[in-house]
């Protein structure tokens, strides 16, 4: 909890650690409320930083104060080479243990602490929760276990004995190979040493004790070598696994294929818990998993879950190499990790599903969570300057538009251009923690380029907005495209830089085949890219013998805000002809945003338009065009979000008027495509058995979305319907989006539904999690009041990340008429949510806080009744840092 108010911590102000630990020996005897860790550390005087200390001492000559990191933690013992330090010799505050002059050479340091793990409901560090002992110690939970430098570039090789009461810890694990164990001393106790040879950061440590069930197979590595693979999991849930281990050997095998990478130890762990603050965690060979990205069956798993598993399961996989392998220097070059690892998860979803399908998800995740981030008090830098608290910056700028910066790497150079890039970074820097400097240069060099500019994208903040103007000249025979980047300011950042944006383009001609771009200097663009380096760009193409559309950021080819002025002729042209696919579908979407736009400006205006038969006729072409693959006819079916439509209108937000606006205008093409849409949904219904692969769940969001659309019609004829397809449902996927269609309707079909899916699946809290995730989304007027009601639910648990996320997180982020109710009751109930969980969970607690980030967009009313919510946060005297640092920023 904060005492006095914290301070920024500066990229610029970045030092080498005095001292480094070469070895660790970790002694852990886990006990629930006093676990006792002796650590074994052999440290030196860091030479890199004595040199690089201004005035400083000639290295090892005069001894330099060591301060280790350390927090919620008792000490009870400190030796430096086997002899105990008297009280003179140490300090010790809340936050740290220094030792007022150590050796000048290299020593051995033996500390011992206790912890309290079931007292530990901030889940960082050592905890206990449904008597499973786990840790998590990214970024800086290692302090909450031992007195470390706790920092990514000290890296370490780790032994570490873990002792426990059998009969209830029967499982101990490490990170690493297992190289003893046995019975300890005392009675019903017993133990397991393990060894990681591989030297790490400590934020990759693990350490795990429990009674868990397991789950065995192997996997043989290009190599030959044979991997031992295992997932523990609750006992009882072990016929859960067979997904996440065919993603996981899937995962290994891909890396070889693509990117050359073979995995390095002779096992590989992971293990699903159930109280977790995040989805999974990369430690060295030893996985922890939030056990909603673990376990999986048709009957309690939906499709959007199954391919959540396969690219966490990938991800946390591929992080071996990017992150574990090669790690980062300090955390403000957290996206070397993340947003590179991300790139290779999607690479990885794209190779094995559909590529078009994934491009499409991943820029709808990357628009309605970075962009929002970016566009407000919260917009930070791919690699942030300064931060208050690293877990704050696990965002989406750091993920997911880290991995736009690598997609864009790509499509500069090529595959083999990236690849070769790839290769000389792992070569460069196995073993180490390198920086964003040292991966872009690895570039650099392996394809004689120059990347000074492109490095920008690393440091500036925002969402450039490209302004594109077109023009064809009949005489001439010549198409001008005129490009402007403009940046806005962001907080921080006032003035900013052109950058270099990569434009995958088509000018499309009559026929639906793109015409030849040649330019002005009689050159080709093969590859469809033109390059942005400057305010303005003109190009200028030759030899057009017609009119041609125009078809820009292919692919979405930059992280941008495109602006083109296109007739709705236009863009029902593109949606029916673009060989792009992903700009297709885009097209469609402009095309229904403008609509829904007009819409709520009627309605604002007290007028209620009526719009969408023109666009129904274009949608009609591609949803029942059999060639292409159905997700993504699916896909083409689902209409701006409202959240799309209100970050497309920018200022003086009214949710409520987009709310009835979209509805609306759904209800409108539902009804012009009715008859469509049954056949579709007649068609395309399974009869087979379940399977997870993404052409059966593509046949699956096919007939879900056509009935989604019908659904909006809203009648008898319609509930009934919905009621069917729940009743008649044989896995998640189909029972599960009936039931999330039915909330929105005052009938005895919802009710039905409720009560049914309870009974049905009370006594499996992943399941339960979306029953109360389909509450808290209802658009129902008296949602607000089922939530509240729904806390005291005897399921429901304020402790438990998953449940929280699950019904106060859905309703802050999902439900933008409850949230943003008119009243503010929306807003105050999450600052209250807020306060309350602070107190012991601040990461999840910041995490809720998010929903509040575009506040300022919101027209007056609403504005103001969210600042008092805020301003409520911010007069709590005792937050943490991480809520204290985003509320700050929200209102500064
Ligand atoms: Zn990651």
């Amino acid at each position: 909890m904060k005492t006095s108010t914290p301070q920024p911590i500066h990229l610029k102000n970045y030092q080498p650690a005095p001292y480094l630990i070469k070895t660790v020996y970790l002694d852990v005897s886990l006990h629930s409320s006093e676990t006792r860790v002796t650590s074994r550390l052999k440290i030196v005087p860091n030479k890199r930083a004595t040199k690089s200390a201004k005035g400083g001492s000639k290295a090892g000559s005069k001894s330099v104060p060591l301060t280790l990191d350390g927090e919620n933690i008792t000490l009870e013992n400190i030796k430096i080479g086997g002899r105990a330090l008297d009280a003179k010799q140490y300090s010790v505050d809340e936050k740290s243990l220094t030792i007022k002059s150590p050796p000048t050479k290299s020593f051995t340091l033996e500390i011992t602490t206790i912890c309290d793990p079931e007292a530990n409901k901030a889940l960082s560090g050592l905890y206990r929760s449904s008597g499973v002992y786990c840790t998590q110690c990214e970024a800086e939970g290692f302090r909450r276990i031992t007195y470390f430098l706790d920092r990514p570039d000290v890296l370490a090789t780790y032994k570490v004995r873990i002792e426990a009461d059998k009969a209830t810890t029967p499982i101990l694990l490490s990170n690493g190979n297992l190289i003893e164990s046995g019975k300890a001393d005392d009675a019903g106790r017993h133990f397991a040493v393990w060894q990681d040879p591989h030297p790490k950061p400590c934020y990759l440590f693990a350490l795990v004790g429990g009674d868990l069930a397991l789950k065995k197979s192997s996997f043989k590595t290009k190599s030959g070598r044979k991997v031992d693979l295992r997932i523990y999991v609750e006992p009882g849930k072990e016929d859960r696994c067979d997904w996440a281990m065919d993603c996981l050997k899937r995962s290994m095998k891909w890396d070889e294929k693509r990117f050359g990478r073979e995995y390095d130890l002779d096992i590989f762990n992971i293990v699903a818990v159930s109280d977790f603050n995040m989805g999974a965690m990369e430690n060295k060979s030893l996985n922890v998993f939030n056990d909603r990205l673990v376990l999986a069956t048709p009957d309690t798993a939906t499709d959007g879950s199954y391919e959540a598993i396969e690219s966490v399961i990938a991800h946390e996989y591929f992080h071996n190499w990017t992150g574990n392998r090669i790690t980062c220097r300090d955390w403000f070059q957290l996206c070397l990790k993340e947003g590179l690892t991300v790139f290779r998860d999607q690479e990885f979803t794209m190779d094995e599903r559909s590529r078009t399908v994934a491009r499409i998800e991943d820029v709808r995740m990357l628009k309605a969570h970075q962009f929002p981030e970016d566009a407000g008090p919260l917009a930070h830098p791919v690699r942030p300057a300064s931060y208050i608290e690293i877990n704050n910056f696990y965002t989406a700028t750091v993920y997911q538009k880290g991995a736009e910066l690598c997609r864009m790497i790509h499509t500069i150079l090529g595959e083999a251009g990236f690849r070769a890039g790839m290769d000389l970074y792992f070569d460069r820097h196995d073993g180490e923690a390198a920086t964003v400097e040292d991966f872009i240069k690895s570039f650099e060099d392996a394809n004689k380029v120059d990347f000074s500019q492109f490095k920008l994208w690393y440091e500036q903040a925002g969402t450039p907005e490209l302004i594109a103007s077109f023009d064809y000249d009949e005489t001439k025979k010549t198409a001008k495209l005129i490009f402007e980047q403009v940046m806005q300011p962001t907080p921080g950042q006032s003035r900013k830089k052109p950058m270099h944006i990569p434009v995958r383009m088509g000018l499309v001609g009559k026929s639906g085949k793109d015409l030849p771009l040649k330019t002005k200097q009689g050159d080709v663009v093969t590859d469809g890219v033109v390059h942005l380096k400057k305010r303005r760009e003109v190009f200028e193409f030759q030899n057009i013998n017609e009119r041609p559309v125009p078809s820009l950021v292919r692919g979405f080819s930059a992280p941008v805000n495109l602006t083109l002025d296109m007739t709705t002729s236009d863009l029902a042209f593109l949606m029916a002809n673009d060989s792009d696919l992903y700009n297709r579908w885009q097209a469609s979407q402009t095309y229904a945003t403008r609509r829904i736009i007009e819409m709520v400006e009627g309605l604002r205006a007290g007028k209620r338009l009526n719009r969408g038969k023109h666009f129904s006729e274009a949608l009609a072409i591609t949803i029942t065009d059999e060639k292409l693959e159905p997700a993504y006819r699916a896909l083409c079916m689902e209409l701006p979000s409202e959240a799309d439509v209100a970050r497309v209108i920018g200022t003086d937000v009214d949710p409520g008027a987009i709310h009835k606006a979209r509805q609306a205008f759904a209800k409108r093409v539902a009804t012009d495509l009715k008859e469509t849409l049954k056949g579709i949904y007649k068609s395309s219904s399974g009869n087979g058995d379940y399977a997870p692969d993404a052409k059966s769940a593509g046949l699956r969001s096919l007939r879900n979305s056509a009935l989604l659309l019908l659904s909006k019609i809203g009648g008898e004829e319609q509930i009934k319907m919905l009621g069917t397809h729940y009743r008649s449902s044989k896995n998640l996927t189909d029972r599960s989006l009936a039931l999330m269609l039915l909330v929105d309707f005052k009938h005895d079909e919802r009710d039905k539904a409720l009560a049914n899916f309870y009974k049905r699946y009370k006594n499996d809290h992943l399941v339960i999690d979306k029953w109360f995730s389909i509450q808290a989304m209802s658009s129902a007027k008296s949602t607000l009041n089922s939530v509240k009601k729904l806390l005291d639910h005897e399921l429901f648990s304020i402790k438990n990340p998953n449940k929280v996320r699950s019904l106060i997180g859905v309703f802050a982020g999902f439900n933008s008429t409850g949230f943003h109710r008119a009243d503010g009751a929306g807003y105050n109930f999450v600052a209250e949510q807020v306060l309350d969980i602070d107190s012991f969970n601040p990461q999840v607690a910041s995490r809720m806080l998010n929903s509040f980030r575009n506040w300022r967009t919101l027209e007056a009313g609403r504005q103001k009744l969210a600042r008092k919510a805020l301003q409520r946060v911010a007069r709590r005297k005792t937050l943490s840092p991480d809520v204290y640092e985003i509320v700050t920023k929200m209102l500064g």
